[in-house]
């Protein structure tokens, strides 16, 4: 049996109908929709019966036959006729007794639903049995029984699904659609059981094949091919009310692996939005609205769950969804931040930073600013960049500035290529929006007065307070002038750069509309390090500390990378060592 499920049940007990009190609870509504409904419901009582393989064979998308053969533990011979009709189902559910394992089923509906509405040909046989049954039904009606000798286990066979309800029949689509969803559901059931050997074939051979792995992460790259060559990132987290484990692409690779999220609860694979919702706050702003791959197991006490909401079950609930935000939330930004830590290993550095604590404590979790004092007062705002000079001598070749474009460094995995303008503008972004109102900023010993067109000045009435509370202070000094008090700490900006940055205000919507955000985005990006600027060994350390600091390392605000990792196993292929 099966460890999954929002119900208790009894141990096998044989096939009974469920008490009409118990029957009135349970969710009503339609199981079988199309194909895939079909498949997944015989699927889950293979699984239910201890399966360890089992094969699907479809034929025209499922429309014309979807037949499920499984090695479980069989139905009794005297109870097949049961078995298909509707509320009865060996998995009693049983309020008191929540300790118990969990089984898919527990409604006993779904036989009943599909042999309503097709042509259903069950036959089974116990492994202590010598002989099993075969039971043939047309739209509900027993049209056959003959005794048989088979292997033990089970077979389900569905043919023409609804050619008895036209109208649910014509609401099908095209056979590669159906198809696609039945094998998105085989996917589904193979990633969360992958001890099971599962089979897909149609008339023209095998079409998908996942052997039993011993370990899930094999299972989930057998399955998603596509993460082959994607590093991932492992979390794992264990509560009393709640255990996850998962991996997910690193946010630097979710470009490629849009619309790949998995999410199983109890062993059900399910849709549910604040779990959903919980992962991406994790991840942090993703650019583009890029959704990042990632499969999440979430394990709790029965009780805790209630899978009873929806007909078939895709939809569950939690019974603290606040917990279980934060508690999601929180451990995939950790493990994000754990892996923002590997990534800047160093292992050339000057010994006051060479332990690996000392690298985690300046990624503290959840960032916290760093600590620029607001009284920091630069000669003059568009000096060249003032970033940390303490430190060790230049002569350290602990970092190498590329074409006064990208800063290299080694790391313990290998190496990363940084782009210092994209990654300074996520730090400045970020600096600006984590203390709105008090974000560090720099006074200008030489104020400096900007002239405007009346359309930009118009629009900087209406944005000085917000901008004011990312660290820009500006006065009105004279018809359609500025004078800038002001900048976000470490902001590189000069008079052509105010300009132009005013400008982009007047010319962005969401500016005018008060988006903060993105007045951040653009001010860090005319205040950011220029490509072009030539930087000192302590002002590469210094940018890369900060950006590793950040929430969203990987991507300036714009969506650009800011790092590219090249790993020792990536060089050694490339090179053709491996
Ligand atoms: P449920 O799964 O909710 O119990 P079903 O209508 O899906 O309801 O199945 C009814 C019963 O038939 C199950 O409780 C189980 O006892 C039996 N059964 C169905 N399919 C299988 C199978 N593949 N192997 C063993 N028993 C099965
Ligand atoms: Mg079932």
């Amino acid at each position: 049996m099966l460890t999954s499920g929002a119900r208790p049940l009894e141990s096998r007990v044989g096939i009974r109908l469920l008490p009409p009190r118990i029957a009135a609870k349970i969710a009503a509504g339609e199981v079988i929709i199309r194909p895939s409904s079909v498949v997944k419901e015989l699927l889950e009582n293979s699984l239910d019966a201890g399966a360890k393989r089992v094969e699907t064979c479809i034929e025209r998308g499922g429309k014309a036959l979807v037949r499920v053969s499984d090695n479980g533990e069989g139905i009794a011979r005297d109870e097949l006729q049961l078995a298909v009709q509707r509320f009865a189902t060996s998995k009693l559910a049983d309020a008191g007794d929540l300790e118990r394992i969990q089984s898919y089923g527990f409604r006993g509906e779904a036989l009943a639903s599909m042999a309503e509405v097709s042509e259903l040909v069950i036959e089974s046989q116990r492994p202590d049995a010598e002989s099993g049954v075969l039971l043939k039904i047309n739209a509900g009606k027993i049209t056959g029984r003959k005794e048989i000798v088979r292997t033990p286990g089970t077979t389900v066979s569905v043919r023409n699904l609804f050619f008895n309800l036209p109208a649910r029949r014509a609401f099908l689509r095209s056979e590669a659609y159906e198809r696609r969803l039945v094998l998105e559901k085989v996917r589904d059931y193979a990633l969360i059981e992958p001890s099971v050997r599962f089979e897909v074939s149609n008339p023209s051979g095998t079409i998908l094949a996942f052997p039993p792995t011993r370990s899930w992460i094999e299972r989930v790259q057998e399955v998603l091919p596509e993460l082959k060559n994607v590093e991932l990132i492992e979390f794992k987290e264990t509560h009393r009310l709640l255990s996850i484990e998962g991996f997910m692409a690193r946010p630097d690779q979710a470009v490629q692996l849009r619309r790949r999220q998995k999410i199983f609860f109890n062993s059900r694979p399910v849709l549910y939005r604040s779990i959903y919702r919980a992962v991406m706050e994790g991840f942090g702003p993703q650019p583009g609205n890029l959704v990042p791959f990632f499969i999440l197991k979430l394990t709790a006490p029965p009780q805790m769950l209630d899978a009873n909401i929806h007909p078939t079950k895709i939809e569950v609930r939690y019974r603290d969804e606040r917990f279980l935000f934060d508690f999601l939330s929180q451990a995939i930004r950790k493990a994000v931040h754990k892996e923002a830590v590997k990534t800047l290993k160093f292992p050339a550095y000057p010994s006051s930073l060479r332990t690996d604590e000392k690298i985690e404590r300046q990624i503290p979790i959840p960032a916290s600013p760093p600590s620029t004092p607001p009284s920091s007062m630069p000669k003059t705002p568009v000096s060249t960049p003032h970033l940390e000079t303490k430190g060790y001598p230049e002569t350290h070749t602990g970092f190498w500035q590329l074409q006064n474009l990208y800063i290299l460094a080694q790391t313990y995995s290998g190496l990363i290529i940084v782009d210092q303008h994209a990654a300074h503008e996520r730090i400045l972004y970020e600096e600006m929006l984590e203390r709105l109102g008090s974000s560090p900023r720099q006074r200008l010993l030489f104020p400096l007065i900007v002239d405007l067109s009346a359309e930009e000045f118009a629009t900087f009435e209406e944005i000085a307070g917000d901008l004011k509370d990312l660290g820009f202070e500006a006065k009105v000094f004279g018809p359609n002038q500025l004078i800038v008090e002001t900048l976000p700490a470490d902001a590189k900006m000069g008079p052509g750069e105010l300009r132009q940055l005013f400008r982009e205000f007047a010319e962005t919507n969401e500016v005018k509309l008060g988006n903060r955000d993105k007045m951040a985005a653009l001010i860090a990006c005319k205040a950011a390090i220029k490509a072009g600027s030539s930087l000192s060994q302590a002002e590469m350390e210094s940018l890369i500390n900060r950006l590793f600091r950040c929430k969203t390392p990987f991507f300036c605000p714009h969506g650009r990378p800011t790092v590219i990792k090249f790993t020792m196993d990536d060089l050694a292929k490339r090179f053709g060592r491996i």
